[in-house]
């Protein structure tokens, strides 16, 4: 089915056609790792997860899905310095070496990251490589000798610069965030990651050395300039090397519309001489409880700290998921009851349906006209800009339509094939009599628990910890009780 979506890009949805035969190419921007995520990064992650999946399943593409780490950058500098407040238990003593103690801080965050998302049914196969920032520097190295050969890059103090009124004389900077670049002042340079569009200038792409943070020798034309990348150059160089130029689909929250996906569009043009991709897709922000989400409100959820209080990962995701990505998202503790109640509906009505249409009978195709129907407005919605709200909807109508007693054999063996064609795009039931769904624990994931209680019984409390987690991303939970514990699904 051809899948349309909206491009940030031109402001229009847009039939999708990719430039390879059949192969959709997707770059993600990823966690910078330096803290917990929390759950707006999260929707981000949802976001690209729902289309990599409808690109498969409804679309019939093979997809290639690059999400980057962020290791190096402000922040994860910030956070890995001696006698950091963020610096983890769980990671011993900081070395002093800045460079080992970055690594360190953001392999630990990359590791609860990795759990995290698959916790919210994000599975670790649909990745073809979750690259880490660091390991590309000599890639992004490349890329400023291309962009500074080219005359669009500058040295001062040290470091290097994005010559944007430079570029400007040939090419439209701006064009994603739409932004009027008429008053714009030349020579302004800004040196952080992260910046206003008030504050438009030109972007660092190598910050030179500071004393005590981490950093590689460059060599640009016979001189070393001793430093470390800006946070855009990161995405660019790791772009082309990964999934090669241009490439379908970039994806992020419309947060890192401007700068950073202005400033990576930049780099690429400037230095390979081709934009990196043909559709730019965002999704809208998330807020709590009616406001925006910050520290100081108090209303800044991680996706652990939401599991602590007894929500079902598995819930957050499909009550994220039955909003339109380009919508706002508010969550709050009534919506999430209340979308953890419909995502219950519709399992209890596959367990009610399963008992005479076993899962080992479902393959082959849909038969009756009413489930090909249903299966056809299901499909369309998701393929109509990832329309889930509609897709989830019809559903509730045919289910609030039909008892499950209601339907004969042969139609519950077709609505189980089409759960099974849902599923795979919102992964968020369980396909199945209800009694595998509880008495059968994998091995893997009694061994982790039993490996947690011994982690326990020594008092390491940390390995505890990340033992349950990585018990949790395996879609299970584990429950303290006075004779030891109880393992079960999460959901
Ligand atoms: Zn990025």
């Amino acid at each position: 089915m051809k899948i349309t979506l909206y491009n940030t890009l031109t402001k229009n949805l847009e039939e999708f056609t990719p430039i390879e035969n059949n192969g959709v190419r997707i770059y993600s921007c990823g966690p910078t790792v330096y803290t917990y995520a929390h759950i707006g990064n999260m929707r981000a992650f949802l976001f690209a997860d729902l289309l990599q999946r409808v690109l498969r399943r409804v679309g019939s593409y093979t997809v290639r899905w690059v999400m980057n780490i962020t290791n190096i950058d402000d922040k994860t500098i910030r956070d890995s310095q001696p006698n950091s407040p963020a610096w983890h238990s769980a990671l011993g003593v900081q070395t002093g070496d800045a460079l080992q103690d970055l690594l360190a801080l953001t392999a630990f965050y990359e590791r609860e990251f990795v759990s995290d998302i698959a916790a919210l049914g994000i599975e670790a196969k649909d990745f073809y490589k979750i690259p880490r920032a660091t390991d590309f520097i000599e890639q992004m190295q490349d890329l400023l000798r291309k962009i500074v050969g080219n005359g669009y890059g500058y040295v001062a103090d040290g470091s290097i610069y994005f010559n944007v009124s430079e570029y400007m004389k040939k090419e439209h900077y701006g064009k994603l965030f739409h932004i009027d670049m008429a008053g714009f002042k030349t020579g302004l340079r800004i040196d952080t990651d992260q910046y206003e569009r008030e504050q438009v200038s030109d972007f660092v792409l190598w910050k030179g050395r500071k004393e005590k943070e981490p950093y590689w020798d460059f060599d640009l034309d016979g001189t070393n300039y001793p430093g470390r990348p800006g946070w855009h150059i990161e995405c660019s160089a790791m772009e082309e090397c990964l999934l090669g130029l241009p490439f379908d689909i970039h994806t992020g929250g419309i947060d890192l519309k401007f700068p950073h996906h202005e400033d990576e569009i930049a780099q690429s043009k400037a230095g390979y001489g081709i934009e990196p991709t043909r559709y730019w897709c965002h999704n809208e922000f998330l807020e709590v409880e009616g406001s925006k989400m910050s520290k100081s409100a108090g209303n800044f959820w991680t996706l652990r700290q939401l599991i602590e209080q007894g929500i079902s990962a598995i819930d957050i995701r499909y009550a994220m998921l039955a909003a339109h990505y380009r919508t706002k998202y508010n969550y709050t503790s009534n919506g999430i009851s209340a979308a953890g109640k419909a995502r219950q509906r519709l399992q209890d009505y596959i367990y009610a349906i399963i008992v005479d249409a076993p899962y080992a009978d479902v393959s082959g195709e849909i038969a009756n006209d009413k489930m090909v129907l249903l299966k056809e407005e299901v499909f369309s919605a998701l393929a109509n800009d990832l329309h889930t709200p509609k897709a989830l909807a019809a559903l509730f109508s045919f289910i609030n339509a039909n008892t499950a007693d209601s339907l004969s054999v042969s139609e519950k063996k077709d609505f189980v094939r089409l759960m099974v064609d849902v599923n795979a795009v919102f992964n968020c039931w369980h396909i199945g009599m209800k009694e595998d769904s509880v008495d059968a624990i994998p091995v893997e994931v009694r061994d982790l628990a039993e490996q947690r209680l011994a982690a326990k019984q020594a008092k390491n409390y940390a390995e505890a910890d990340r033992l349950r987690s990585e018990v949790l991303a395996m879609g299970y939970k584990i429950k303290d009780t006075k004779d030891g514990y109880e393992v079960s699904l999460s959901d």
